[in-house]
């Protein structure tokens, strides 16, 4: 999931990748190196840590040379250490390469190579291509050749840039599943995972296909496909220039991005509401297509996937369209079944899941349409679906994440509200009233975050558990799922979240004066439910924080308000007290807020 960042051309490298990487930094930041070709040597520095630490420990800045190679790491086969950190280097160090992807033979190649004599250094799977081009290169082929016929060897999925110490003048390229995108300037080729490294020194780009091989001299390159073919690229204009970022007065991004979503919120419908109904610039399925629509499949990870959850509740609740929720992950492998008359929905943030993006794949195959709720512009899923809705959320830097959660279930509720309308489900007086109330929602949430000194509170007294449950119903059950799962993401605590009623077949036996038990109990449908899976709580001494719109003071160990509106938009209410609540829990624990370990912001491995 790692972010690459390399440079040919007339300029000094360094401060390009560096930048680069500290660009990419949201797809990995356990170590990070950088390779150049300096005075006809091939030096490299890397290590583990965040970007900045390496630097500053190893000075990185301090290496010359206008063609280079950079990496920020997620590692997925070794520790992630020193000796793990990309760049790699050949056995005789004569080539260095960086990588995103899983090499998935590389542990059957390494065995080939070793019998050969070789002595890997690292415990990656990235090692191997760059032994691999060495031996190749021992065999008689030239770079070009060597790299190549080296991926054709390799199975998995790769962004691969390598450098040669002998061809100081070139940079080779290769992608399969991974993105690597190429910026032309009149200074230089650039070469990174996505656009953000580049779109400041070009606007043309080329975004490589799969199975594509580039060779790039600092004005010129070449692609051919891996049976040694030229193919022909378009290259790009960027149109759309991603807002850079700063964290303004907040302590941590995650509280700015929690604090951006009245805004956010109302840039997922602006411009999309049109009287009765609402309007997509980019859905590309004609509405006589989604008409036909049978069946709607949701896919997504993570946040993403619970976003997914609310929106099948909505599609069904409001256009009447049989909704399935999936993993992105499960999808293709258990084998679906799929029908023409299907619609498959995609959500990602970053628009570079792995998965998601071999969910897309499968149902192409199958002849299904797909259209893609992303935020990340020009990402790989936005290139890959049929139509899309983006959510112009801005920028998320904090990993864990919060505006593109709400911004998801402003688009669902849109599309629900728009497929109704198309099918007759819904009628028009019905669906102004819906639409209206939803303008309605950014004033709300922001009057919420205007005092969120109750949460602060609750988070003091229970920062300190070693383990939460979360409740909800119908509408407010992915709540509980995204609540636990923000708990776990940024302070390590062990949270699990629970439809309420599913409670009592296995979670009710952790319940004891210790565990905190967070219900999302607003009024609604089934409010009188849920008040009585509270009780089953109590019954157990359970400590009850609910968050609800009514004034259940008494009872309960903690109360937390929010204001009522529909069940249908209750999920973006009933989201913020919980997003707050792990915020404020990890901050009272002391831990990175907006790197926490382990984690990645865009997942771009299997
Ligand atoms: N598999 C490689 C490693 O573990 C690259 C991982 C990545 O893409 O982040 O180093």
């Amino acid at each position: 999931m790692c972010g690459i960042s390399a440079y040919i051309g007339e300029k000094e490298a360094v401060p390009i990748l560096l930048e680069g990487i500290k660009r990419l930094e949201y797809r990995g930041y356990d170590s990070c190196g950088v390779a150049t070709i300096f005075e006809k040597e091939l030096v490299c520095r890397k290590g583990a840590g965040k970007i900045k630490d390496v630097n500053s420990k190893l000075k990185l800045f301090e290496l010359k040379g206008c063609v280079g190679i950079a990496q920020t790491r997620w590692a997925t086969h070794g520790e992630p250490n020193d000796v793990n950190a990309h760049p790699h280097f050949s056995e005789n160090k004569e080539i260095a390469i960086v990588h995103n992807g899983i090499i998935e033979n590389a542990s059957s190649l390494r065995k080939v190579l070793r019998e050969k004599g070789y002595n890997f250094r690292s415990k990656t799977d990235s090692e191997v291509v760059a032994f691999l081009i060495e031996d190749l290169i021992k065999e008689g082929n030239s770079m070009g050749d060597a790299f190549m016929k080296a991926l054709k060897l390799v199975e998995g999925a790769f962004a691969i840039v390598a450098i040669n110490r002998k061809k100081p003048h070139k940079l080779y390229v290769a992608k399969q599943s991974s993105p690597l995108v190429l910026g032309i300037a009149n200074d230089g080729l650039y070469v990174a995972s996505d656009i953000l490294p580049i779109q400041k020194y070009t606007r043309k780009v080329v975004y490589l296909q799969d199975g594509d091989v580039g060779i790039l001299t600092k004005s010129n390159y070449s692609i051919r496909d891996l049976s040694n073919v030229d193919v022909n690229r378009d290259v790009n204009e960027l149109n759309e220039e991603i807002e850079e970022t700063s964290i303004g007065n907040f302590e941590h991004f995650m509280l700015k991005e929690i604090h951006e979503q009245p805004k956010t919120i109302h840039r997922a419908f602006r411009g999309r509401i049109d009287n009765d109904t609402a309007k997509f610039g980019g859905l590309n399925i004609s509405e006589k297509e989604l008409k036909r629509i049978k069946r709607i499949i949701l896919v997504g990870c993570g946040t993403s996937w619970h976003a997914c959850l609310v929106g099948g509740y909505l599609l069904e609740d409001i256009a009447k369209i049989p909704s399935q929720v999936e993993y992105a992950s499960e999808f293709r492998y258990k084998k679906p079944v799929l029908k023409e008359d299907d619609l498959l929905v995609v959500l990602s943030q970053s628009g570079e899941t792995a998965d998601s993006i071999a969910a897309i794949n499968e149902a192409k195959k199958k002849g299904v349409k797909t259209i893609g709720l992303v935020n990340s512009v020009g990402s790989s899923i936005a290139r890959l679906v049929d139509g899309g809705i983006y959510l112009h959320a801005g920028q998320e830097i904090g990993v864990a994440s919060t505006k593109t959660f709400t911004s998801h279930l402003a688009v669902l509720y849109l599309l629900s509200v728009y497929l109704g309308r198309l099918n007759g489900s819904l009628d028009s007086e019905k669906a102004k009233e819906m639409l209206n109330e939803l303008e309605g929602i950014p004033g709300i949430v922001s009057e919420m975050l205007k005092d969120s000194s109750k949460i602060e509170e609750v988070a003091s007294k229970y920062f300190e558990g070693n383990n939460a449950l979360y409740l909800g119903r119908h509408y407010n059950f992915p709540i509980a799922l995204e609540g636990a799962l923000k708990l776990k993401e940024i302070s390590y605590i062990h949270a699990e979240g629970y439809p309420a009623a599913e409670m009592k077949h296995g979670p009710i036996a952790l319940i004891d004066e210790n565990m905190p038990v967070v219900v999302i109990a607003p009024e609604g449908r089934l409010y009188s439910k849920i008040l009585s899976n509270i009780e089953e709580v109590k019954s157990r001494r359970g400590k009850v924080i609910v968050i609800t719109t009514n004034g259940l003071e008494d009872g309960f160990d903690e109360v937390i308000k929010i204001p009522k509106v529909s069940d249908y938009l209750m999920p973006l209410v009933s989201v913020i007290p919980v997003q707050l609540l792990s915020y404020y829990v990890a901050k009272k624990r002391g831990c990175d807020i907006d790197k926490p370990r382990n984690l990645a912001k865009s997942v771009t491995v299997e």
